[in-house]
């Protein structure tokens, strides 16, 4: 009998904030450990949570994004539980009534797109960091994250393959790189996933869960599901149950293991949050943050389709990321007669060489005014495609324009027929048995004389004119 796996994902993903979520602390990555604290995210008693409204509108475009209900009313919570990197013992979240409620986030498949249920979007805090790594006999703990603005968003149990996890989470990081309210970088933690999993045979309920906890990366997370529902998939045929656990992979082992069961599991004696009123927006708020929402992914990518006549592939490469959206209008600005060109020599060029070398389309040494001025040359014919790839890689190499380098290095298209024709007859005399071949019908041969002459002048002649001369000269 075959099996089908059920996946429900909760992304825990960092709010940009400038100050954190109850205290005005720098909420800036990578500074000196404990700099950023304050009495409020140190936890010490008597203190008093502000909330940061900024976290709250962002909060609630994130909602507007997916189409969800925003809650005008929401609450606070206590959280409570003990751990090192928790100086309160309770983490401020909202449980009882999320400001975000329902939604979906459409992934691309198969079977064109599917569906996945947002449930609930909340607001809660982020905790420190416990340090372990090179110290014997004691932790270290870094409070600069205490207090950092999180958005919690829990998907429905929709997703049937590790591969469709993926699809959503890749789905969902665009929408909130667009958005602007996080910068959700994986490496840096920003954006971090739990992944809800159980297996089942078509048709019957829903299976025991397993959760896989705080991943944050796309190769792990994957990896994590598959050994997950393999696991599972073992235990159960070989005539056993699976245990409602939370299990932590090893990516050095390639494999998780159980971290602690449902008996173990933590009561976290949720209640009001007594330091905090209720949070009420108004519908004229939620209409002015709906007023200024930016270009979705998805309608960048069909305005690409059919503004710039691009393919659904082309249009979803370029529309990866906002800035590289952007860098794709500037040099269709600078080079507007041909919009695709434009998109070939962006996506397959440009971006090639940038991740060779391991950048990002922000800092290439080539800007778009720069690419277009090459594109230029290869429309006005002074180079063929051929070249102006060699001249790219110089470009990257010194930054200087096409123009510069095609003077330098002496690569003008040679469109002159008196001096294609000299090097046609160049080919014709070092050749005569092909010559006699193809005037006795072999027409197969013209592709090795036009590869030929293009050698002999070094990829300069023009490829239109050389296969009309040789045309008339092999008559
Ligand atoms: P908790 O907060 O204890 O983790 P929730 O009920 O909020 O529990 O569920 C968390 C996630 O687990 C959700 O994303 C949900 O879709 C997913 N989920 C619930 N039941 C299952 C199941 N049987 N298999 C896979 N995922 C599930
Ligand atoms: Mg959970
Ligand atoms: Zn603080």
């Amino acid at each position: 009998m075959s099996w089908e796996v059920v996946i429900g994902l909760e992304v825990h993903c960092q709010i940009n904030t400038k100050t954190k979520a109850f205290c005005g602390c720098s909420t800036e990555f990578g500074a000196e450990p404990n700099t950023q604290t304050c009495p409020v995210c140190l936890g010490m008693p008597g203190q008093l949570p502000v909330l940061n409204t900024v976290a709250v509108d962002k909060s609630i475009l994130t909602g507007l994004a997916i189409d969800a209900k925003i809650n005008l009313e929401s609450r606070f919570d206590r959280k409570n539980y003990f751990y090192p990197d928790l100086p309160k013992g309770y983490q401020i979240s909202q449980f009882a009534v999320p400001i975000v409620e329902g939604g979906y986030i459409d992934i691309p498949g198969k079977e064109g797109e599917k569906r996945i249920g947002v449930t609930r979007i909340h607001m809660e805090e982020d905790a420190g960091k416990s340090m372990h790594e090179g110290l014997e006999a004691v932790s270290h703990i870094d409070l600069n994250r205490s207090g950092v603005p999180l958005m919690e968003i829990v998907s429905e149990p929709d997703m049937r393959s590790a591969d469709e996890a993926i699809a959503y989470l890749k789905q969902l990081h665009q929408l909130i790189r667009f958005l602007e309210v996080s910068d959700a970088d994986m490496e840096k933690g920003q954006f971090r996933c739990d992944a809800n999993v159980s297996v089942r045979h078509p048709g019957e309920p829903f299976g025991t869960r397993t959760e896989l906890k705080n991943m944050n990366s796309f190769r792990f997370i994957k990896q994590a599901i598959e050994y997950e529902v393999t696991r599972q998939i073992e235990v159960i045929e070989d005539g056993g149950e699976v245990v409602q656990e939370s299990r932590l992979w090893d990516s050095v082992k390639n494999e998780s293991r159980s971290m602690r069961s449902k008996e173990e599991a933590h009561d976290y004696r949720y209640f009001p949050e007594p330091d905090l009123p209720p949070l009420r927006v108004s519908q004229e708020e939620v209409n002015s943050i709906k007023a200024g929402m930016p270009e979705l992914p998805g309608q960048l990518r069909k305005r690409f389709e059919i503004e710039f006549g691009l393919s659904p592939y082309d249009a979803d490469v370029l529309s990866q990321t906002r800035n590289l959206a952007t860098w794709y209008e500037s040099l269709v600005a600078a080079h507007p007669a041909d919009p695709k060109r434009c998109a070939n020599w962006l996506a397959n060029e440009l971006l090639g060489r940038l991740k060779e070398a391991g950048e990002e389309i922000e800092n290439s040494p080539v800007s778009a005014e720069l690419l277009a001025g090459l594109l230029d040359r290869i429309a006005d014919n002074t180079i063929s495609g051929k070249i102006a790839k060699d001249v790219l890689d110089a470009m990257m190499a010194s930054g200087s324009d096409a123009d510069a380098i095609i003077e330098e290095k002496g690569l003008k298209q040679v469109s002159d027929s008196g001096a294609i024709d000299a090097i046609i007859r160049e080919v014709m005399d070092a050749n005569p048995e092909q010559v006699e071949g193809y005037r006795g019908g072999k027409d197969k041969l013209m592709g090795f004389f036009v590869g030929q002459v293009m050698k002999a002048s070094k990829g300069q002649a023009n490829p239109g004119m050389v296969n009309q001369r040789l045309k008339e000269l092999l008559k």
